[in-house]
């Protein structure tokens, strides 16, 4: 088995999502790294814990991050998250001018980018994310579905 690039900071924002099923939130979790790959955010879903609509795990994330680095610009960054973003977080990460977005799992009901919409690569913003899809996208999804299993 091939170990990819972006496996490790993948498997750091599964840990988190995991973290989220002691509060009941859905477990979605987000990790950005600096240019140079270090960890400087982490974020897990924080709805429920928080009673907070926006409480997202990238969201979480983006802002910690903008705080350790003490500048809301995230130029050359990478935002890690286990699910594709929503419209959302789609919006927070070109705001914050992240250079990449991984995710692991498609979310074919409300993703946004290239799910249903593709806010981060829409050609009438001047800033365009690459993107990097499918990122250990089979544990991602397992996670969810055993989640939602749950509380059927
Ligand atoms: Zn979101």
């Amino acid at each position: 088995m091939s170990i990819g690039r972006w496996d490790g900071a993948m498997l750091a924002a599964l840990e988190e999502a995991r973290a989220a099923l002691a509060t009941d939130d859905v477990p979605i979790g987000a990790v950005v790294l600096d240019p140079s790959g270090t960890p400087v955010g982490r974020g897990r879903n924080v709805r429920e814990a928080d009673h907070d609509p926006t409480g997202h795990a990238e969201v979480v994330a983006l802002r910690e991050a903008a705080r350790a680095r003490g500048e809301w610009r995230l130029d050359g960054h990478t935002l890690v998250v286990t699910l594709e973003p929503c419209t959302m977080c789609a919006g927070a990460a070109v705001l914050a001018r992240v250079g990449r977005v991984v995710f692991g799992a498609w979310d074919p009901k409300a993703g946004a980018v290239g799910s249903l919409w593709d806010v981060v690569r829409d050609r009438r913003l001047n800033h365009r994310p690459e993107v990097v899809a499918g990122v250990l996208a089979d544990e991602s999804a397992a996670l969810l579905e055993e989640f939602f299993a749950g509380h059927r």
